[in-house]
């Protein structure tokens, strides 16, 4: 949008006349962040116009507001028309708030990234109607709402005509998708299968999705689809019935057991990525061990460790049952190690194997990076040749980093389910 408005993007240090800084609500201490940012910008660019977007810009606008060197701050439903609203970006005596209420921000506005040639996230669907008890990003974000599949095939048949090779589907809650105006109108499903028919796509990676949302039928059609990858990111938060039922999510851990031997089952060599929480209100030492030998038992392949903070406005920070500081600390870093043994176990599985990888653009002592499509970070002998481009490698050994190491890279597969058939 800016561009088409004559405007030029420049790199944060090249002394830009406009800063937009994007802020989250999910970050730790996103206000001290902000802060810090918002006077690196000023001491790069004394005169520029800072404008502050993003969740915490929605959930905090006035304390943003207070930070020196902030000209505007504009919520969830303001920032797409930022351009027309900050009319020139002129400056002011006060800086300007632009945050309506969440339940005003009830448009789906369509958007893929553009600044990575190797891949793209694609925003399908936006906000959530669930109630989960530690999060905010309903209240930065406002109700489910989603684009249309039509809309959707049309930015997908647009990336199909550039360079990029790995489309992400990026939502707030993806198994929502199909909300429009309020009203169930379309299935993610469908939108599945409807992108997998896309001429020139060559990979399509689901984000995050709800496990009581991924569905049988979803599984079984990524195990064989042309274009989707055998990789879920599967939000488990705790392994205890008990802590998320205080959650408030809407499943138990024997349906998240079900949805991974379902994949397995399928897909033997799937990468299966977990969020999970540590130190929610009234998880005793028990119940932490709930959730440590859960996943212990669970044929998954690395975790996202979250330590549980208090975030103003949930139903979490009212419960008691605190767990100490120190305790969230150690429980958090029982898991990362679990994480690390799991992911090496995955890799170990799958050595020897032929994936395909897509090479990245950074180089680090001589080698190059890529993930496999079932997510496996491969490092090669730097050739800038290789770049954004989709070779099918052997897996020979894990290296020191941690990162795979592979075969010379030879021939493109045609799709993944020649890949599946060749491993299993
Ligand atoms: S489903 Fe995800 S985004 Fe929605 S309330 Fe729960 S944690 Fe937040």
């Amino acid at each position: 949008m800016f561009e088409a408005k004559g405007y030029q993007k420049v790199d944060f240090q090249e002394n830009p006349d406009i800063y937009i800084i994007n802020t989250c609500s999910v970050t730790e201490n996103a206000d001290k962040k902000c802060k810090k940012i918002v006077k690196e910008a000023k001491k790069i660019s004394p005169n520029s116009y800072v404008t502050i977007i993003g969740c915490y810009a929605q959930l905090k606008p006035k304390e943003i507001s207070e930070i020196k060197g902030v000209d505007a701050v504009l919520g969830a439903a303001e920032k797409f028309r930022l351009i027309e609203l900050l009319d020139g970006f002129a400056k002011e005596q006060e800086t300007k708030i632009l945050a309506s209420e969440i339940k005003e921000a009830n448009t789906f506005n369509n958007a893929y990234s553009i600044n990575d040639r190797t891949r793209t996230f694609l925003k399908v669907q936006d906000g959530c109607n669930y109630g989960c008890a530690f999060c905010t990003i309903p209240l930065a974000r406002g109700k489910s709402r989603s684009d249309t599949i039509d809309n959707i095939l049309e930015s997908a048949r647009e990336i199909s005509q550039t360079d990029v090779k790995e489309v992400v589907l990026t939502g707030v809650n993806i198994g929502d998708f199909g909300i429009q105006d309020g009203k169930r109108k379309e299935k993610f499903e469908d939108l599945v299968r409807a992108l997998d028919e896309v001429e020139g796509l060559d990979r399509i990676r689901i984000s995050s999705i709800e496990p009581n949302l991924l569905t049988n039928e979803i599984i079984t059609f990524v195990s064989t689809s042309k274009r989707f990858v055998p990789h879920f990111h599967i939000p488990l938060q705790s392994g205890s019935n008990t802590i998320l039922r205080k959650m408030g999510r809407r499943y138990l851990r024997e349906l998240y057991e079900d949805r991974v031997a379902k994949i397995k089952s399928l897909m033997p060599h799937c990468c299966i990525g977990v969020d999970v929480i540590v130190g929610f209100p009234g998880e005793t030492d028990e119940l932490f061990l709930e959730t440590y030998n859960f996943l212990k038992e669970l044929d998954i392949s690395y975790l996202h460790v979250f330590t549980y903070s208090e975030r103003a406005n949930t139903r979490a920070s009212e419960m008691e049952e605190v767990v100490p500081m120190k305790k969230r600390n150690e429980r958090s870093k029982m898991l990362r190690i679990l994480s690390e043994k799991k992911r090496r176990k995955f890799y170990e599985e799958n050595l020897a194997k032929t994936f395909t990888v897509l090479f990245e653009e950074d180089v680090e002592d001589g080698k190059m990076h890529g993930f496999t499509e079932n997510y496996i970070r491969i490092a090669a002998k730097y050739d800038p040749i290789l770049i954004n481009e989709l070779k099918a490698v052997t897996l020979s050994e894990i290296n020191e980093k941690g990162n795979v190491e592979v075969l010379e890279p030879e021939i493109v597969f045609e799709s993944h389910s020649t890949i599946n058939s060749l491993n299993n």
